[in-house]
């Protein structure tokens, strides 16, 4: 047993919590070799897209855990060792993982971008859009890089990862279909959403408005596409002023996104007399739940804006 193995030991036995020694004891597993491809994965989302096309020739783990911002991760006692063990990294990409050190890391181990086949990546204010996952076509992307990388290291598995990925690609774009049909519920003037940080323009493109038409002004947000940034007055009085024109009457806040921002919206739209709510549910963007799937991710994000909108816009 090597020094961080028996670093996890302890941990396990000081927590005393089942999952945490689940998850202790799946990184101690991955430690050692067992056949499989040892596989990093920054996000639980890309972790989703190996698993789906590996199946049980890779052992996959997430760097960010639950609940931690993909966007500013620092790294960790122990996280230099997982990228030295592992034998291919997959990152999220366009610009997800910018912390310094992180970003270095996976400049420095050659990790591989999975949104690198995305045709027609979303530029915002000069920058790449990282938030490609909210589209699963787009999202579904990943799974050609990941097939191609995976073949590349198990050649003599290259038909079974070829079957995995394909049979991935029915399930994302049965998904894709049914997000569309889900939203097609509210009218089309009024498919627009207010939230806290620039996270959904990709989703903007795929489901808010019609193929080829202009899908930036589906969408405001006070914060920036990096969560917990510094936002303005003039940030606040923007999409104010958005709510304002497209006669927005519910707003949103994101799972694990500080709500000030959206809240300070809500405040200011009241001042000036704007009948604006905060919608029951939250949204996921940036990171989901440990007790759900992509999918039921972004079956709640739909359906929590169609039912948003019933609640509230619906009754005008
Ligand atoms: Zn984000």
């Amino acid at each position: 047993m090597n020094i961080y193995s028996f670093f996890l030991s302890i941990l396990c036995f000081v927590c005393g919590c089942s999952r945490s020694c689940e998850h202790v004891d799946h990184l101690r597993n991955w430690m050692c070799p067992d056949g499989r491809l040892k596989v990093l994965c920054t996000t639980a989302f890309v972790a989703e897209l190996v698993d789906a096309v590996g199946g049980e020739e890779v052992d996959a783990i997430v760097l960010v855990p639950f609940g931690g911002d993909p966007h500013s991760y620092k790294l960790v006692k122990g996280d230099s060792e997982k990228f030295a063990r592992a034998d291919v990294i997959f990152s999220s990409g366009l610009g997800l993982e910018q912390a310094g050190a992180l970003s270095r890391y996976l400049k420095a181990a050659s990790a591989v971008e999975v949104t690198q086949a995305i045709e027609e990546p979303i530029f915002h204010e000069g920058l790449p859009d990282p938030h490609a996952w909210l589209d699963v076509s787009v999202w579904a992307k990943g799974l050609d890089v990941i097939e191609r990388v995976l073949a590349q290291k198990r050649a003599d598995k290259k038909e079974f990862f070829e079957r995995r990925a394909n049979e991935k690609r029915e399930t994302m774009h049965l998904l894709h279909e049914q997000i569309h049909e889900l939203l097609e519920q509210i009218p089309e003037r009024d498919r627009r959403l207010v939230s806290t940080h620039d996270a959904f323009y990709y989703f903007a493109r795929g489901y808010l408005s019609a193929p080829g038409q202009q899908f930036s002004d589906r969408v405001s947000a006070p914060e920036g596409m990096a969560s917990e940034g510094q936002i303005s007055t003039r940030d606040v009085e923007q999409v104010v002023d958005y709510i304002r024109e497209h006669e927005v009457r519910v707003v949103f806040s994101e799972y694990g996104v500080n709500t000030d921002s959206i809240c300070k919206v809500i405040g200011v739209c009241r001042e000036q007399g704007l009948d604006v709510r905060l919608a029951g549910e939250y949204l996921y963007s940036d990171v989901s739940e440990e007790k759900i799937d992509y999918a039921q991710m972004m079956q709640h994000n739909a359906r929590a804006i169609v039912r948003a909108y019933m609640e509230g816009n619906g009754e005008r």
